[in-house]
């Protein structure tokens, strides 16, 4: 079967990795002139990266870590120290530890909270504990369930102190969506805290070892195309064209540079784009589609990622680090963490800027400035006395609208990869698979669309064979109705 894709983000390439393995051929339309989405990167005039995001994968993303094995370039994750590394506001310069010992899930897990004494007390750690309990004992339908109350308002009703709040979870919530706890969905953070809790190496962390869109993206599309599939830059998606019954008769193509507009036709449409654009593209005559009218519950929050290089090494901690700073989130010395980008001299700083709503409007100088008076908390050694650091350049990358916000009450509006127009699929990390908004989200969504894709071929194909339609070539496939490589690990 042709599959027409939209967006070649990582679930855009995932979904087309996994149908070219079920024998299809995906044609991948990436309206950019650059792969990866929100894992896209550049080389700036002198050959140095820069990235849409500092990305962080995590030993409990299964469907990404078996995607690595697939494409075998498993070598390319630089795996962690297993810690998790917090900067100490009220002790400039410091960082509080949470080393996970070499012990099964979740004693492991357990052992660093409990040794950790710099950012709770014993009575702090243990209202944690007893509020953390309706989660361990229902698992996931409770975690679920939670998503009608933000974290801070799960908290509360759970009579966890607020300074654990204030010491550990806006950094976490932060991190995991760009927002405060007081706007996210605590399933958000329940879910994680239960991946991380439950698997023992499910929080340890790894950098890729170079810009994703080479050492990641460029692998699937060689995958991809090697196997007779197509993966085409510079080709937006304008519109979806229909058919009189409201199916998809083809992809209108816009044409770039003067060139004229171009129709795709095939047999199978997949929107592999962010929500946004998703919503403004929809056909006026789904528009009236609960399923579709959903969508709307759902809108990208702004993120902000800054590159800074300096004239000399800030630190040696080859790890992400968590600022706990108003303005910032997570932070980490690329020099250090990741192959491509070491340089044993200099650091390079790679920040994210979160929540970033009152910055996203501001100019790049603003927002360098800002992140320098942070950085002054963070590394107070190398910015005051006679011989400051100096910043030798930056690059700020402002994606407005990134991953959906995951305010409470969204789970619900989130799609399933299913549409109920026949012939057209929707993927991306924000369709419904219980990875959240991540790397891991997004790939294992591709994979769902793959099977879902499948499924209906496969259903087609028995529904013609009970009318007595020969179709020998295909009937021999239906023999394995999910293809052994498109299981998901959920
Ligand atoms: C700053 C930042 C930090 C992050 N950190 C982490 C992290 O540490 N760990 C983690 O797991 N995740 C992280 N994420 C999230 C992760 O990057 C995303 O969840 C994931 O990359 C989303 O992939 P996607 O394919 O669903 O969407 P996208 O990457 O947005 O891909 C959609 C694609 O569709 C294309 N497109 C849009 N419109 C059209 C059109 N009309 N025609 C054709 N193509 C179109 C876009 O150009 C894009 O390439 C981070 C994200 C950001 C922004």
């Amino acid at each position: 079967m042709r599959v027409a894709i939209a967006g070649a983000g990582l679930a855009g390439l995932s979904c087309a990795k996994y149908l070219t393995d079920a024998g299809h051929l995906p044609i991948v339309l990436e309206s950019r002139d650059v792969l990866g989405g929100k894992v896209a990167a550049w080389k700036d005039k002198d050959g140095d990266w820069y990235e849409t995001g500092l990305h962080i994968f995590f030993g409990a993303y299964p469907n990404i870590l078996q995607l690595f094995k697939e494409l075998n370039i498993e070598d390319r994750l630089q795996w962690k120290e297993h810690t998790m590394i917090f900067n100490q506001p009220e002790n400039p310069g410091t960082y509080s530890r949470f080393d996970f010992p070499d012990l099964p899930a979740p004693v492991n897990g357990i052992t660093a909270i409990l040794r950790n004494n710099d950012m709770l007390t014993w009575p702090e750690k243990i209202r944690f504990g007893l509020g953390l309990i309706p989660a361990i004992v229902h698992g996931q339908k409770y975690v679920e369930e939670m998503d009608q109350y933000t974290f801070s308002e799960w908290m509360k009703k759970q009579n966890i102190p607020p300074r654990v709040e204030k010491e550990v979870f806006i950094a976490m919530a932060k991190a995991l969506n760009f927002i405060n706890p007081d706007e996210l969905s605590a399933t958000v953070v329940l879910t994680a805290l239960n991946r991380f809790l439950q698997e023992k190496n499910g929080s340890k962390m790894a950098f890729l070892d170079g810009a994703p869109t080479e050492r990641l993206c460029q692998p699937m599309v060689d995958y991809i195309t090697e196997r007779g599939g197509e993966v085409r830059l510079n080709a937006p998606v304008k519109e979806f064209l229909l058919n009189d019954d409201g199916t998809v008769r083809g992809f209108l193509i816009r044409g770039l540079h003067g060139a004229e507009d171009e129709i795709l036709t095939a047999d199978m449409y997949i929107s592999a784009m962010p929500v946004d654009p998703l919503k403004r593209m929809l056909p006026k005559p789904w528009r009236t589609q609960e399923y579709f009218q959903k969508l709307d519950g759902l809108e990208g929050v702004p993120v902000i990622n800054l590159h800074l290089w300096f004239d000399r090494k800030l630190t040696d901690i080859d790890h992400l680090l968590f600022s706990r700073s108003p303005l910032l989130s997570v932070y980490a010395d690329m020099s250090n963490t990741c192959r491509e980008y070491a340089n044993p001299d200099r650091s390079m700083l790679e920040l994210v800027l979160a929540p970033a709503k009152d910055w996203i409007k501001k100019s790049d100088q603003e927002i360098v400035e800002a992140t320098l008076i942070e950085l002054e908390k963070l590394f107070p050694n190398h910015f005051g006395g006679e011989n400051p650091t100096k910043l030798l350049k930056s690059h700020v990358v402002k994606t407005p609208r990134s991953v959906y916000k995951a305010t409470s009450g969204r789970q619900k509006y989130r799609p399933s990869q299913e549409t109920p127009i026949a012939n057209f699929f929707l993927t991306g990390d924000f369709t419904m698979q219980r990875y959240l908004a991540s790397m891991e989200g997004a790939v294992l969504s591709g994979k769902l669309t793959a099977q879902a894709i499948n499924r209906t071929q496969h259903s087609a194909i028995s529904d013609r064979s009970s009318d007595g339609s020969q179709d020998v070539e295909i009937g021999t496939a239906v023999q394995s109705p999910v293809h052994p490589v498109l299981r998901a690990e959920i």
